[in-house]
């Protein structure tokens, strides 16, 4: 897919001198630069902006389950937010007050941080992501973030990052030190679903050989079908894509897949009406769930779910198939057991990272 370049580069003073400001202007020569002192959080939605501000909060912090339903103890580096890739379905749109595409730039800061948390427990296992609140590649090329988290993770016997995209941009990492540290992650969705609700992202060909490039110069796989959207041919859409996954990588250097069917906040139905007439996905058979969110009725996900786990267990019956946002009773539905019964969701995801990666920081 063609590279995602903004034409106009805001930043707050604080940070336009740091490490992310000097690649974007070495890696952006046709850009606007704007310094200022600082953005406000209301200014209107441009989709040629990009906003490079200072972040005052904490940088890395526990996802942000709900104690409705099982939790996978994953941690969020926070490097910005929103994505211009414009899914109909993303949650972001509903998220922050603010619309416009963010970077974090104090990124010494950031890093220092990471650093410090990983060398005071020595003994815990860290599994971080950066692509919960943005895409994780969509702007790495310019900002080259990367070729310092990478290695800085590399040095740590007690820590996997997990780089989530829609994108194939990957030419940079190829070469990077990830220590067999490092999981790249790509979202996949049925064909139909992908032209449908994500056409400004990459295809799924381009996302799978991106994968391929990326498990053929070491690094550790993982998917992400989620959300599962319940559509006509939804059995043969999912199926093809699942048949060339595991074509296009060995089902053994992928980590673990996870399912999370489709759901959203109530406030975000109207903005999806609103930016995205076309779609159809807000008019299934959806009810309200314990966190608010609405979701498609109990029968329908542990149908996509069923039909997914065993299409995977084909291919790989030890790949470690999670649930995103699920209670005990939907995991006992698809998989005969809860993960409660074996230590938790956390600890079962440890045990991929053990097997697949072979990093346990425990016995290290
Ligand atoms: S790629 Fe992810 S973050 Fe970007 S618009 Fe799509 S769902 Fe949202």
């Amino acid at each position: 897919m063609k590279a995602i370049r903004p034409q106009l580069i805001r930043m707050e003073r604080a940070v336009a001198a740091g490490f992310l400001a000097e690649q974007l202007r070495e890696n952006l020569h046709e850009a606007i630069f704007e310094v200022v002192d600082k953005i406000p959080d209301g200014a209107p939605f441009d989709p040629r902006l990009l906003e490079v501000v200072e972040y005052r909060g904490r940088s890395l912090r526990q996802c942000p389950g709900t104690r409705h339903y099982l939790c996978c103890g994953y941690r969020i580096l926070h490097i910005g937010a929103q994505c211009t890739l414009g899914c109909t379905y993303c949650i972001l749109q509903a998220y922050f007050s603010q619309p416009n595409l963010r970077l974090f730039g104090n990124t010494e800061e950031m890093l220092q941080g990471l650093e410090a948390e990983l060398t005071s427990h020595p003994l815990e296992l860290y599994r971080i992501g950066t692509g919960e609140f943005t895409d994780s590649l969509l702007l790495d090329p310019h900002t080259r973030l990367t070729s310092r988290l990478v290695p800085l993770v590399a040095a740590h016997t007690n820590a996997v990052l997990e780089l989530k995209s829609k994108t194939d941009f990957v030419d940079h990492l190829l070469d990077l030190p990830h220590g067999g540290r490092v999981i790249m992650a790509w979202s996949l969705s049925a064909p139909a679903v992908r032209k449908r609700e994500e056409s400004g992202a990459a295809s799924i060909g381009e996302r799978l050989r991106a994968a391929r490039r990326c498990s053929r110069a070491g690094y550790k796989l993982a998917f992400h079908f989620d959300p599962l959207i319940d559509h006509p041919g939804w059995q043969e859409g999912y199926g093809e894509v699942l048949d060339r996954l595991f074509e296009a990588v060995d089902p053994g250097s992928i980590v673990w897949i996870s399912l999370g069917g489709f759901r959203f906040m109530p406030e975000l139905k109207a903005i999806i009406q609103a930016r995205h007439p076309e779609s159809r996905i807000v008019y299934g058979e959806l009810i309200r769930g314990l966190d608010g969110k609405m979701r498609y009725f109990r029968d329908i996900r542990v149908e996509l779910f069923s039909f997914m786990r065993e299409r995977i267990a084909k291919a790989d019956p030890n790949l470690c198939v999670y649930l995103c946002m699920e209670g005990e009773d939907i995991w006992r539905d698809v998989f005969g057991f809860s993960p409660e019964e074996r230590g938790g969701l956390a600890a079962m995801l440890d045990g991929a990272v053990s097997d697949r990666m072979g990093i346990d920081p425990a016995k290290s």
